[in-house]
């Protein structure tokens, strides 16, 4: 239908990159990026709006980086651009745009297996564009940069190099590889803004299996290039591994939480202030984070000890108390799973424990006690006794703390 549409305007419509590569591995992808050739440079927006006229889907036009989606009513969404060539003023910058046709668009692209286009106009529908041989490279499992100054001119390449690597168990083709290490140590990463870096990140964490492209990343030194004071170890990767695999359970438990926050616990241990700083300045971190990160330093072995030795909650209360789910996650990644299940217990217990007989008011009308911080110690110590026991008998406890 879109390719129908294309010819009705005279132009030549695609569908590119990782759909494209996705179809001929047989894998499925239900993100489609579209582009179009037209002699205009709006064609893509122009070919958006005439499809969503037809189809009575909404379109959202991104003017200046001549780009649209298509919005349908069920959510499905496609992303129309116009073939162009990109050039980047300064490495490391958002491209400028230009027009020009599908095989330089193709050509600036991240790799050869992102860079295939199938013709979808109705003469040639299905015919495969394959200007740099990608199609052999997606058959050897080969990750290959299209020109010796891709890393420099995007830098964030290397790291999503690493991520294609590792989902397909591709390999890095020999020159792509040396290109990288040189790049690296050029330091062209760290002219890229924290921004851009976190977002490549995020995009491994939502990878099925994400320790592998972290152990990548640590082989090739990139982690290194963005997180500069992590080493890692086998330690590391052995909390890595646990926290990736408990990850979920907590996410069952609370709302919102963000993954990169989550590794960030273990690759942010042992840095100091001011590294932190820097890190908080550069990745976006909230303040409260970092300072919670700061707080939990010493305290993760204690915990780790207490909940080994199944300590009661009303101990665990006492060092632990409500914390954020980082510092729950943190310490998950230096347990076993039966620890981590008396600790989400633990968990389960503060969000459905709380005091249904004895209040602030009870304690002042019973015994005449004012409001302040000995009546919170007691409410506190009342409810710590109520986590150890569901069915404790409330006002008779408290009968005795009093006294
Ligand atoms: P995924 O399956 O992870 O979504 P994808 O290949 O669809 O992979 P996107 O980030 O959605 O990844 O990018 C779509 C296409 O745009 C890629 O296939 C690639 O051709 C091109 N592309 C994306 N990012 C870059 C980049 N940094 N440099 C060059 N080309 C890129």
């Amino acid at each position: 239908l879109l390719g129908t549409y294309g010819s009705e305007l005279r132009m030549s419509v695609y569908v590119v990159g990782g759909f494209v590569r996705d179809l001929l591995l047989n894998i499925p992808n239900y993100d489609v990026d579209i582009v179009v050739e037209g002699t205009e440079e709006k064609a893509g927006i122009e070919f958006a709006k005439y499809v969503g006229r037809e189809l009575n889907a909404t379109v959202v036009p991104y003017e200046k980086f001549l780009t649209a989606s298509i919005v349908f009513k069920d959510g499905y969404k496609i992303d129309i651009a116009t073939a162009r060539t990109e050039y980047y003023e300064r490495p490391g910058e958002l491209p400028q745009v230009d027009i020009s046709t599908i095989k330089k668009d193709l050509y600036r692209r991240d790799f050869t297996i992102n860079a295939m286009a199938i013709k979808l106009n109705p003469q040639e529908f299905g015919t495969l564009y394959d200007f740099f041989n990608c199609r052999k490279d997606l058959e050897n499992g080969i990750i290959r940069v299209l020109h010796n100054l891709s890393f420099v001119e995007d830098p964030t390449r290397m790291i999503r190099g690493i991520r294609f690597e590792q989902r397909y168990n591709f390999r890095m083709e020999e020159r792509t590889l040396e290109l990288l290490k040189k790049n690296l140590e050029e330091n062209y990463l760290e002219r890229v803004s924290g921004a851009r870096i976190r977002q490549e990140i995020e995009k491994i964490l939502e990878e099925k299996e994400p320790i592998k492209a972290f152990r990548r990343m640590a082989e090739l030194g990139v982690l290194k290039h963005v997180f500069p004071k992590t080493y890692y170890t086998s330690l590391m990767d052995e909390k890595l591994t646990r926290l990736f695999k408990y990850l979920p359970r907590f996410k069952e438990r609370f709302q919102n939480i963000n993954d990169f926050y989550a590794v960030s616990t273990i690759l942010l241990e042992y840095y100091d202030r001011d590294t932190l700083e820097e890190m908080r300045k550069k990745y976006g971190y909230p303040k409260r984070f970092i300072e919670s990160l700061k707080m939990t330093e010493g305290l993760i072995l204690p915990l780790k000890a207490m909940i080994e030795e199944r300590l009661h909650f009303s101990e665990i209360y006492k060092v632990l108390g409500k914390s954020t789910p980082y510092v729950y996650i943190h310490l998950s990644a230096y347990l076993d799973d039966a620890s981590v299940d008396y600790l989400l217990r633990y968990i389960d217990a503060l969000n459905t424990t709380k005091l249904d007989h004895v209040t602030g008011k009870y304690l002042v009308d019973t015994y005449g006690l004012k409001q302040g911080p000995v009546l919170n110690r007691i409410l506190e110590e009342l409810y710590s006794m109520k986590l150890d026991d569901p069915n404790l008998d409330e006002r008779a406890t408290v009968e005795k703390i009093v006294q």
